[in-house]
């Protein structure tokens, strides 16, 4: 597949720097310049391929084992996020996109096109790192143009090109700055613009606003959704902040150690998680399975009974335990004794401005947490006090025990 729509693509335009990719080449864009369209040649061939796709590709790092055998297939004009802890894979999986690492097994291909021995400046991909990596010594609009120049684009164009996308990235008037006058957001912006200039076939980020505080942070995650909506430009996008991949994605690849453990929409992930890793970090109510019927199980939570999804207790016979996966905003308190509640008592109310993290602590022993929206939980629930822990109906997924 890869080098059939390779070969009907003009060398020439495989490698021309000004080429507008086909994501770029069809939105509707305020400036006109990035609307400019694709060679129709190019557009047929491209047809149906994967932005990105990884087939069987395999990283390690001597003795370590960075990405397992990967396949994976990004969407034109998707944004898709590599959500994982530190050292899961994440980076290693953007370089070899990237081509700033080598695969040791398997094949990389861009817009249906073969890469994998492509080096990184012919493969037509825009970078933002966490640290901006901007030239100290160059202007803002010197910085922006590097990619052009490089790609001995003509002057007057390099020119509007950076101007157009200054303005892309709301810093018009800035082009003649030095990056060490500008503010972390305002350099983080221009590293975008950077990569955006040289209209590229896939953008990549890696934590691109983890050096900021957290307001800037969330401005920037509204601008950069806002930017990769309007342009249509295939994103790849890593964070090991579950918020931020659930807020900017189309779908969310998570990862641990060195492997894909679920693709899925911000819906699927959080509401439908494959394994305990996916779930993540929140409340386990200890229970035992009842029925198995289809899709659905039925499991004892003390007195309550509830509904849970039945894939991940597929081989477990009627009987035997199993954990219920809760969020805090899921969870809530009635008075102490209400039918259809678990007995417990708060233990702790954390305030968290919006909301109160209320600890509580059941019979059973286990200690949960929940999220009690407004400030009134800090005057009834006081710590020691009896109450009934609400559990919902639906939206439970179980997982057999550690
Ligand atoms: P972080 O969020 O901390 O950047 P990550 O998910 O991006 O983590 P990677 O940087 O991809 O993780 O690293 C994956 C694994 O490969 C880790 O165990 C890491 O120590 C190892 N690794 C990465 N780069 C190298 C290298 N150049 N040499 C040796 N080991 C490496």
């Amino acid at each position: 597949m890869s080098s059939r729509a390779a070969d009907v693509i003009p060398a020439a335009d495989r490698r021309s720097p000004d080429r507008p990719t086909p994501d770029l080449a069809t939105q509707d864009l305020a400036t006109p310049d990035l609307a400019t369209s694709d060679l129709p040649a190019a557009r047929t061939a491209r047809r149906g391929a994967a932005a990105v796709l990884l087939d069987g590709v395999l990283k390690r790092f001597g003795t370590v084992t960075a990405l397992e055998e990967t396949r994976l297939r990004v969407e034109q004009g998707e944004f898709l996020t590599l959500l994982g802890p530190s050292g899961c894979g994440k980076t290693t999986l953007l370089n070899l996109m990237a081509g700033f690492l080598e695969a040791d097994a398997g094949e990389i291909l861009i817009g249906g096109e073969q890469v994998t021995a492509t080096p990184p400046y012919e493969r037509q991909i825009g970078i933002v790192f966490q640290n901006y990596a901007l030239f100290p010594h160059m202007s803002v609009a010197r910085n922006v143009g590097y990619g052009l120049r490089m790609r001995g684009v003509p002057k007057r164009e390099i020119a509007a090109r950076v101007e157009e996308t200054l303005a892309l990235v709301k810093l018009q008037g800035f082009a003649d700055r030095s990056p060490r006058q500008l503010s972390g957001g305002q350099q983080q912006r221009v590293a975008l613009a950077r990569a955006l200039v040289i209209r590229p076939r896939v953008l990549l980020l890696d934590e691109p606003f983890s050096a900021l505080d957290k307001n800037l942070r969330g401005a920037m995650q509204v601008e950069l959704k806002e930017i990769q909506r309007r342009l249509g430009v295939t994103t790849v996008f890593v964070t090991h902040d579950q918020g931020e991949a659930l807020s900017l994605s189309d779908r969310i690849v998570v990862m641990s150690a060195g492997r894909i453990r679920q693709v899925g929409t911000p819906d699927e992930v959080y509401r439908h998680p494959q394994d305990r890793f996916v779930a993540g970090d929140v409340n386990t109510l200890p229970a035992r399975l009842e029925t198995l019927s289809g899709v659905r199980a039925t499991v004892a939570l003390g007195d309550l009974r509830r509904e849970v999804e039945a894939a991940a207790l597929r081989d477990r016979p009627p009987g035997s335990p199993v954990d219920v996966f809760v969020r805090p905003d899921h969870l809530g308190v009635r008075p102490a004794g209400e039918g259809g509640t678990l007995p417990a008592r708060v233990a702790a109310l954390v305030y968290q401005g919006s909301h109160i993290d209320l600890h509580a602590d059941l019979a059973t022993g286990e200690r949960v947490v929940v999220r009690v929206p407004g400030q009134g939980a800090l005057a009834t629930h006081a710590p020691g006090t009896a109450i009934g822990l609400a559990v919902p109906q639906g939206g439970l997924v179980a997982f057999p025990p550690e």
